[in-house]
């Protein structure tokens, strides 16, 4: 195995730790969960990012998720570009935004308003706040093992004994916060009923309807078409957070997959093509009690600024294209193919676990759906593997928890390469 060498990196590594906390914007970019220095990157091109000191990787985080496109597209760049010489912001409101509008009301069935903010976390801070407000109650139930962005009310986990009960996950949250969020395990609808018949103060259930955040928890249809119903039964809101599920299982992302019509939708990631955006949106009799039509309020200075709005419009109109999601699922079929029958013909304890272009590792045989489901002491395994792949020019997310993304900029040769080092890494994590 080779090393490379990552010395610029690790320089100014230990510079930003001087000036940032644990030298990061954003805790998982520090490596912790792995071995080394996080990689410094210098720049991105398709599916290939290059380091500092010159290193070239085959990329599979993709900025988290947002790059559906890869690196550097020539749409999205030249969109900005094009912005970027009329000016960054106004404040005002500007014929970019509709444009934008009318790209999704048009092409999404469940959108007929959206308000645009500036990130996935925004997103769901206004959309809780707006059920809140649309139904006059105050309690949100949201799931194990879901991640809605840094919001106070939605860092809270369950905690032992009463489902009622949750825990924070952060320090600095008020436990009267706390108990304004309810906290079950996915895939149990027994508790969910009993919540929702125990209790009358609930406002919305959230869900990221395909949980992405914590391993790959993808759900049964029935289970979700279950939580609509319930939902219209007992008068609560339906939230599903599709800030990785949108537009990345198709346009419409989890909510035309699964045919299921949420009340409130948060986006993130992928709307901007890469810019910091993130909105919300629904139905018009939802949507309008939002300020200044209606009495919640929500405001944004870089709200919908031009820059990010071109650059998401850009994005939004190549995901358009006939046959761009097929096209996506096969290369990512592709590769979980190869990793899959090398997995299968070593008889590791391994599979992965995929939909549309996301995949995960799981360090099981079993399929994995709700968080209890990951066993923790596997991600020893996991770390090796990451270990390898990044010696060897694959760069994944530094976490066994996080998942991998395929963006349109992969092609298959990339691909076959990237599987021949992965099933490498299975080896190498397994059999030592
Ligand atoms: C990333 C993410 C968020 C938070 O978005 P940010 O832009 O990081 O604030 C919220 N919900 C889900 C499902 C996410 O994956």
């Amino acid at each position: 195995m080779k090393e490379l060498r990552r010395e610029k990196s690790e320089k100014l590594f230990e510079d930003a730790k001087t000036m940032f906390p644990g030298g990061v914007h954003s805790p998982v970019r520090a490596f912790k969960s792995v071995d080394g220095a996080p990689i410094f990157i210098d720049s991105g091109d398709g599916c290939i990012i290059t380091d500092v000191d010159g290193n070239e990787y085959i990329d599979f985080c993709y900025s988290w998720g947002p790059l559906i496109l890869g690196h550097n597209n020539a749409s999205v760049k030249n969109a900005v570009q094009k912005a970027l010489i009329k000016g960054t912001s106004f404040g005002t409101p500007t014929a970019l935004g509709n444009e934008i509008g009318h790209l999704l009301l048009d092409n999404h069935k469940y959108l007929e308003m959206i308000r645009f903010v500036s990130s996935g976390t925004e997103a769901v801070m206004s959309a809780i706040r707006l059920a809140r407000g649309y139904t006059g109650k105050n309690k949100i139930i949201k799931f194990n093992g879901c991640y809605h962005g840094h919001v106070d009310s939605m860092l809270v986990k369950a905690g032992s004994g009463l489902v009622t009960s949750g825990v924070s996950t952060s320090a600095g949250i008020p436990d009267s916060y706390v108990k304004e969020t309810l906290v079950l395990e996915l895939n149990d609808l027994q508790a969910l009923i009993e919540l929702l018949k125990s209790n009358n103060d609930i406002a919305a259930i959230i869900i990221e309807p395909v949980p992405a955040n914590n391993g790959l928890l993808i759900q049964d249809r029935n289970y979700l078409s279950w939580l609509r119903k319930l939902c219209d039964e007992y008068g609560v809101l339906l939230i599903f957070d599709e800030v990785i599920s949108g537009f990345r299982l198709g346009f419409e992302g989890a909510s035309g997959y699964y045919s299921i019509k949420p009340d409130i939708i948060t986006f993130g990631k992928i709307i901007g093509g890469g810019l910091p955006v993130g909105a919300f949106g629904g139905s018009k009799e939802i949507m309008s009690h939002i300020a200044p039509l209606g009495e919640v309020y929500q405001a944004g200075t870089l709200s919908a600024n031009p820059l990010a709005i071109s650059a998401g419009i850009a994005m939004l109109k190549e995901i358009l294209k006939p046959g761009f999601y097929e096209d996506l699922e096969a290369k990512t079929q592709y590769l979980v193919g190869l990793i899959k029958s090398h997995a299968e013909s070593k008889g590791y304890d391994f599979s992965i676990q995929s939909i549309a272009s996301i995949f995960w590792f799981n360090f099981s045989t079993k399929r994995a759906i709700t968080a209890n489901d990951i066993n923790a002491d596997n991600m020893v395994i996991f770390k090796k593997m990451h270990k390898f792949l990044l010696d060897n020019g694959v760069y994944i997310g530094p976490s066994g928890y996080e998942v991998g993304f395929i963006s349109a900029a992969h092609d298959k040769s990339t691909l076959e390469k990237a599987a021949t080092l992965i099933n490498q890494s299975l080896d190498e994590a397994f059999m030592n």
